[in-house]
């Protein structure tokens, strides 16, 4: 028998694909991007409409996923899967699409897209569902305070002025992209500069992988006090983080490797990280991001929220995330201005003077994908569930 027409299953998507130019390259261990597509998804649940983010990266240079991989693994297997299962809530979409390996930037914006319309028909914020969804039921915080990552830049000068205009505009915590050879003297120039008030982090993108020495390169970092140094190492060395964790003073927090709550466990029980980058779509969703809250939690481990070039309506779940409460370490949650010299949402997120940033008031995500942008898509196509009308 055909689904009846108009239940409360997701009975349509639309994958969205739009050409974001970037204010500045943004360059890191893994390469440099100067363009970005960015792949929105939305679901139609009940005829009530939500949307989400895939946001890999244009190149298979942060994980196995890229842009075009992404588009492929929806159109081929993930979308087809979600329509065939008949889900009607965000929680099982996962189970839906977990014969598909691997994806999780993919399956995560699905998600996000089937939970954002359930919580729109329901008029409950993702901050609030998220907090709920805790072991510990918690109050989700109403603001977050604000981090941003710098890139690479061309000289130390270059790097001084691009953190000086973050601090004036009220960033409370800067991460600096590192990489051998660009550590040691970037790092100390920023503390030099900025002095210890200033929560100041290094994140060198598995960079340190090859060396023979990276113990003996990375205690240099020590005497600047940086509040972690993430992932030196490869995605999968969680003994060799363990190793190096007891061979310098700086705590070590892991984000590439962190791909579900089960691995979170796994590197804090190695003691291969004090501290856990959450990233939502790396782990497959924002559900399996509370797991891995939770995991942190139990343990005594602090999380913050990364990101990683989300648009608008990723960042906006971003900073839902970041208001649960074992996230005490600023994240990568910022303002939507910075990055791309226009974003996709029609009112934009912005960072106070006081360097903290609202979580979005509205039910969902909280917020909207401006019509000319889904209208001016370099590629977009719908999918129907069939005998959905
Ligand atoms: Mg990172």
């Amino acid at each position: 028998m055909l689904p009846a027409l108009n239940s409360r299953t997701v009975d349509a998507v639309q994958v969205v694909r739009v050409s974001l130019p970037l204010v500045q390259p943004w360059r890191t261990a893994h390469g440099v991007i100067g363009a970005r597509d960015a792949i929105l998804v939305r679901a139609v649940l009940g005829g009530v409409e939500g949307w989400g983010e895939c946001p890999s990266l244009p190149e298979p240079t942060y994980s196995a996923e890229y842009t075009d991989a992404t588009v492929e693994v929806l159109d081929r297997y993930l979308v087809p899967r979600l329509l065939e299962a008949g889900v009607h809530r965000g929680a099982g979409v996962a189970g839906a699409l977990a014969a598909v390996k691997g994806h999780p930037m993919a399956k995560s914006g699905l998600e996000l897209a089937v939970l954002d319309a359930e919580l729109r028909a329901g008029g409950v914020r993702l901050a609030a569902h998220l907090a709920a969804r805790c072991e510990t039921p918690a109050v989700p915080a109403a603001r977050v305070p604000a981090g941003i990552a710098i890139g690479v830049t061309d000289t130390v000068d270059e790097l001084l002025r691009q953190v000086g205009r973050r601090v004036e505009e009220g960033y409370r915590r800067v991460k600096l992209k590192i990489q051998p050879g660009w550590d040691r003297e970037p790092v100390s120039a920023v503390r030099s500069a900025f002095g210890d008030d200033l929560t100041l982090c290094a994140d060198a993108n598995g960079s340190y992988a090859g060396l023979t020495d990276p113990a003996g390169r990375l205690s240099a970092l020590d005497a600047a006090g940086l509040a972690f140094i993430e992932q030196p190492l490869g995605d999968d060395d969680l003994v060799g983080h363990g190793v190096l964790a007891t061979r310098i003073a700086t705590p070590l927090c892991l984000d590439e490797s962190i791909t579900s709550a089960a691995l979170a466990e796994a590197a804090l029980s190695l003691g291969a990280c004090s501290v856990v980058n959450v990233k939502a779509p790396r782990v497959g969703g924002y559900i399996e991001a509370v797991r891995v809250h939770d995991r942190c939690k139990a343990r005594g481990a602090p999380v913050w929220c990364g990101g990683m070039l989300e648009t608008g309506v990723g960042r906006a779940a971003n900073i839902a995330l970041a208001s649960l409460p074992d996230f005490t370490i600023p994240g990568d949650v910022s303002g939507t201005g910075w990055l791309f010299e226009e974003d996709v949402i029609s009112k934009a997120l912005d960072v106070d003077h006081a360097g903290h940033i609202a979580v979005p008031s509205g039910p969902g995500t909280g917020v909207e994908v401006r019509a000319d942008v889904v209208a001016g898509a370099k590629w977009t196509r719908w999918y129907r569930r069939r005998g959905a009308g």
